[in-house]
């Protein structure tokens, strides 16, 4: 497995290209590109290393993870457009979202592969356990691979913070209980991917996370 991090947008976004060597599969983790240089530099990277794109997968839908939805979808036509169906809503009120902060963005793809719990997700050789934990969204999912080792914890799980749950179909209790159930009994050494800030292990959360 092949992990690449861009920042991206207004809000320092990280949007994930995560591949598998043997196949050249890749799935785009929340594509967050909005200027037309971010746009390119993800198209950039994914042409240069031959990769095909299987899906684009979403954390969820908050504007900052879908500004570049509608650019990958269109440049590479045949990746599925995987989310929770609780996030539906985001997709369909975007364009009305985004004016309330200023920004002109381009319509996200209607999702066309609902996630649940527990799914398994395969990119190649690789599969991403989803797992649903809301709070932040009503539709959050975070993507794990055992074999890996790693865990994509969208805006659920930052280094030292958790995501605010102050947003539409945001609830900070229920987003408390599934990090502790879901996450923090993962092990140890699982390095988790944030879909904002740094990379943080599991144990440095169970052990420094102001908000356990
Ligand atoms: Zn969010
Ligand atoms: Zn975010």
């Amino acid at each position: 497995m092949k992990i690449k991090t861009f920042v991206f947008n207004h809000f320092g976004e990280n949007t994930y290209v995560v591949s598998d060597e043997n196949t050249q599969k890749c799935a785009v983790i929340d594509p967050g590109c909005f200027f037309e240089q971010e746009k390119q530099e993800l198209k950039q990277y994914i042409t240069d290393n031959n990769l095909i794109v299987d899906c684009i997968l979403f954390t969820h839908c908050h504007l900052d993870h879908a500004f570049g939805a509608r650019f990958v979808s269109q440049e590479f036509p045949q990746a599925k457009i995987c989310a929770h169906q609780n996030e539906d809503i985001f997709i369909t009120e975007a364009l009305n979202q985004s004016l309330r902060f200023g920004i002109n963005m381009e319509q996200p793809p209607q999702i066309t592969h609902y996630v649940n719990d527990g799914d398994i997700i395969s990119i190649g050789e690789i599969a991403l356990q989803a797992l649903y934990v809301p709070g932040h969204s009503p539709g959050g999912l975070c993507f794990y691979s055992a074999k890996n080792g790693v865990l994509f914890s969208g805006d659920v799980l930052f280094a030292n913070s958790v995501g605010r749950s102050d947003m539409p179909g945001g609830n900070h209790t229920v987003l408390i209980e599934g990090i502790t159930k879901k996450l923090l009994s993962l092990p140890d050494e699982t390095i988790v991917y944030c879909g904002h800030g740094p990379t943080t292990t599991i144990k440095n959360e169970r052990e420094t996370n102001p908000f356990f």
